[in-house]
C-alpha cells in the first residue's frame, strides 16, 4: 500500500489512517458518533433493547429466540445451516424456539435441574444450537467443547465442570467418550445425535431422535435470575492450562450492546461468524448476539477453505462477517486475485478477533473486499467485545480500536503493594485493565477462586495483556504479559516484530519469542512461515533480518530467524508462542490440550 514512514519506534502506528465518513454509510451505523454515544450511554438504559422474561428475570435463550417467536420476526430465518456436503437446513425464529423448548422439556424429563451442567461435543450442526438454547431455557449451564478435542481434554473439562449431561454424536462418543466414561461419575446422561441412517443403539446413551422430537414444546421458562450461571467457557490455553470462565444470563446485555455497536447489526442482515461454538466467540457471536438482534445467522459446518468461503459470502449475500486473523492470514497467502470473480457487493462490515490483526491484514480487507477488517479485542473472561474499531470510526491499522460505550479501559501499572496506578500518559506501555462491573464479566474461574481474585485490583480487572493508548483514545496491543520480550531494558511486544516481518512479501506468518541472553537479558528470535512460491534459504533469512532491522531498529529486530512450514496454533487459531519458546529452550511443553497444528521445520530450511 502507501509508503511507510521510516520510523522504527512507531512502526505500527506509521500506517496510513483509513478515514470514514459516517454520513455516507448506509445504513447509518448504530454508533455514528462515538463521543456522543459514549457520553449518553448507561447499561440501565441499554436494557430497554431486551425484553426480560414475562414473569421477571433475564434469560439468554428468551432474548435470543423465544421473544422473537411471538413477535414480528417469528417467521424470519434465524438459523441458516450449510452442511459439509452442501445440504441446507433453515429454522425460523418460531421453529428454533419450539425446538429449544422441546429440548428443555426433554432435560426436565431426564431430571436435569437448574444449574446442572450440559456439555456439548458436536460439530457445527443444527442440534448444537437447539441444545444450547434449550439448555439455557431450562436454566442449565452450557459448556460447549470443540469437537476436535481428544479424550483427555474432554475428560478434564467434563470432570472439572461436573457435567451431568453430554450431547454428542455416536461417532464422537465411540471414538472419544466411551473409554473415559467410567472416570466421569457426574455424567448421568449422554444424548446422541444420529445422522440419517445411523440408528444403532449405543449402551449407556439415549437417542436424540427418541428424546427430543416427542418432547413437549410447551416449556415455560423459569424466572431466571440475571446472576444465574449460564455458560462455562474454557479459555484457549494459549498461555497455559485452560481456565473455566463462568458467565451469567445477565451477560446477554453485553451481547446485545456489542451486536449493536461493534458489529453494527441491522434488521435485514445476514450475519456470519466463522468461529466454532467450542470457543467463546462462537457462542457469544456465533449464537447469541445475532439472534438477540433477530438477524439471520449463517452457520457453516465445513472448516476453512478460502474458495468455499468466498463462494458462501457471495451466494448467501452475507452482509456482516466476523472472522479471525488466522483465517485472514490464510486468505492473504492466496492473494487478492483469488477473491476476484465473486460478487461480494452485499458485504458491508467485516470484523476480526482472537489475535492481533497485523496492519497488513486490515489492508488486505481493503484490497480484496473493498473495506477494512475491523479488529476488536476481548477475552473469554470478558464474555463480549470490549474494544473495537467501530463502523463509523477511522481505522488506524494495527490498533484494536476504542472501548465500547459502557466500558472503561485503561493502561495501568501494577505496584508492589498490589494496587494499580493508571498511566495517563499516551503511548506508554502497561497492562490493559477494565473497570469491573460490565454485564458479561466472568463471575469466576471454575475451581480456582484464588486465581480469580488475583485478576482484580480494586475496581480494575487486569487482563494479562499489555497495550498502549494513544492521544485519541485508540488502544494498541503490545503482547500478552507472558509473551513480552525484555531486551536491554526495552520491553518488546511480539506483535510489532511480527507485523514488521509480515510486511515482507515472502512472509505468511511470523511469531517472535524472547531467548535468554547473558548480556541483554533476552534477544528476539522469530519463526517464520513463507507464502507459496517462496523457499527458505540463507539468503532470504539475511534479507528478512535486514528488513526487520530497518523497520524496527537494531534493539528490537530479531537476531535469529528460523523457517517453519507451519507455526503451532491453538484450535481457536492462536499462535502458541509459549510452545515455540519451550521447544527452543528445551523446556517442558506444558498443557497441549488445545494444540491444533504443530510446527514443522520448513523444507530446505537450515537447521
Ligand atoms: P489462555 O488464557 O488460556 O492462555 P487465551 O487468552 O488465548 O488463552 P482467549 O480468551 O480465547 O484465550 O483469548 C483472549 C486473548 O486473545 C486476549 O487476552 C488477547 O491476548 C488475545 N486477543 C484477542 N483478540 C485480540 C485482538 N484483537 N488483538 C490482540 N490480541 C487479541
Ligand atoms: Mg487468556
Amino acid at each position: 500500500m502507501t509508503a511507510l514512514r521510516d520510523d522504527p519506534v512507531t512502526a505500527l502506528g506509521a500506517w496510513p489512517r483509513l478515514r470514514k465518513d459516517p454520513a455516507s454509510l448506509v445504513p447509518r451505523p448504530h454508533l455514528a458518533d462515538y463521543e456522543a454515544t459514549r457520553q449518553g450511554f448507561s447499561w440501565e438504559a441499554a436494557r430497554s433493547g431486551l425484553s426480560g422474561l414475562p414473569g421477571g428475570g433475564l434469560n439468554i435463550a428468551h432474548e435470543a429466540v423465544h421473544r422473537h417467536a411471538s413477535g414480528p420476526r417469528a417467521e424470519r430465518t434465524a438459523l441458516r445451516w450449510i452442511g459439509k456436503d452442501g445440504s441446507r437446513r433453515e429454522f425460523s425464529y418460531a421453529q428454533l424456539s419450539t425446538e429449544a423448548r422441546r429440548f428443555a422439556s426433554a432435560l426436565r424429563g431426564l431430571g436435569v435441574g437448574a444449574g446442572e451442567r450440559v456439555f456439548l461435543l458436536l460439530g457445527r450442526i443444527p442440534e448444537l444450537y437447539v441444545a444450547m438454547l434449550g439448555a439455557l431455557s431450562a436454566e442449565a449451564v452450557v459448556s460447549p467443547l470443540f469437537s476436535a478435542f481428544g479424550p483427555e481434554p474432554i475428560a478434564t473439562r467434563i470432570g472439572m465442570g461436573r457435567g451431568a449431561v453430554l450431547v454428542t454424536t455416536p461417532e464422537l462418543y465411540r471414538r472419544k467418550v466411551e473409554g473415559i466414561r467410567a472416570s466421569l461419575p457426574s455424567l448421568r446422561h449422554v444424548i446422541l445425535v444420529e445422522r440419517a441412517g445411523e440408528a444403532e443403539p449405543v449402551a449407556g446413551t439415549v437417542r436424540w431422535a427418541e428424546l427430543v422430537p416427542g418432547a413437549s414444546p410447551d416449556f415455560a421458562l423459569p424466572p431466571t435470575d440475571p446472576e444465574a450461571l449460564a455458560l462455562l467457557h474454557f479459555t484457549s490455553g494459549t498461555t497455559g492450562r485452560p481456565k473455566g470462565a463462568m458467565h451469567v444470563h445477565g451477560a446477554v446485555l453485553t451481547h446485545y450492546v456489542t451486536g449493536l455497536y461493534a458489529l453494527d447489526l441491522h434488521e435485514d442482515d445476514i450475519f456470519w461468524c466463522t468461529a466454532d461454538p467450542g470457543w467463546v466467540t462462537g457462542t457469544s457471536y456465533g449464537v447469541i448476539a445475532p439472534l438477540v438482534h433477530g438477524v439471520t445467522n449463517l452457520v457453516v459446518e465445513a472448516e476453512f477453505d478460502a474458495q468455499t468461503w468466498y463462494g458462501i459470502l457471495a451466494s448467501e449475500k452475507v452482509t456482516v462477517w466476523y472472522t479471525a486473523p488466522t483465517a485472514i492470514r490464510m486468505m492473504m497467502k492466496l492473494g487478492v486475485e483469488a477473491v476476484r470473480g465473486y460478487d461480494l457487493s452485499h458485504l458491508r462490515f467485516m470484523a476480526s478477533v482472537g489475535e492481533p490483526l497485523n496492519p497488513e491484514g486490515v489492508l488486505f480487507g481493503v484490497e480484496a473486499f473493498g473495506r477494512p477488517f475491523h479488529d476488536n479485542w476481548w477475552q473469554t473472561e470478558t464474555g463480549g467485545i470490549m474494544i473495537a474499531n467501530f463502523a463509523a470510526m477511522d481505522v488506524k491499522p494495527g490498533s484494536m480500536g476504542r472501548p465500547l460505550p459502557g466500558i472503561e479501559a485503561a493502561i495501568v501499572r501494577r505496584e508492589p503493594d498490589g494496587t494499580v496506578a493508571v498511566i495517563e500518559e499516551p503511548m506508554v506501555e502497561g497492562e490493559l485493565a477494565l473497570k469491573r462491573g460490565w454485564p458479561s464479566m466472568f463471575r469466576g474461574y471454575l475451581g480456582e477462586e484464588e486465581r480469580y481474585r488475583k485478576c482484580f485490583a480494586g475496581e480494575w480487572y487486569l487482563t494479562g495483556d499489555l497495550a498502549k493508548r494513544d492521544e485519541e483514545g485508540y488502544f494498541w496491543f503490545v503482547g500478552r504479559a507472558d509473551d513480552v520480550i525484555k531486551s536491554a531494558g526495552h520491553l518488546i511486544g511480539p506483535f510489532e516484530v511480527e507485523s514488521a516481518l509480515m510486511e515482507h512479501p515472502a512472509v505468511a506468518e511470523a511469531a517472535a519469542i524472547g531467548k535468554p541472553d547473558p548480556i541483554v537479558g533476552e534477544v528476539v528470535k522469530a519463526f517464520v512461515a513463507l507464502k507459496p512460491g517462496f523457499a527458505a534459504s540463507e539468503e532470504l533469512r539475511r534479507e528478512l533480518l535486514g528488513h526487520a532491522r530497518k523497520r524496527l531498529g537494531p534493539a528490537v529486530a530479531p537476531k535469529e530467524i528460523d523457517f517453519r512450514d507451519t507455526l503451532p496454533r491453538t484450535r481457536s487459531g492462536k499462535i502458541m508462542r509459549r510452545l515455540l519458546k519451550a521447544r527452543e529452550l528445551g523446556l517442558p511443553e506444558g498443557d497441549l490440550s488445545t494444540l491444533e497444528s504443530d510446527e514443522r521445520p520448513a523444507a530446505g530450511a537450515a537447521p
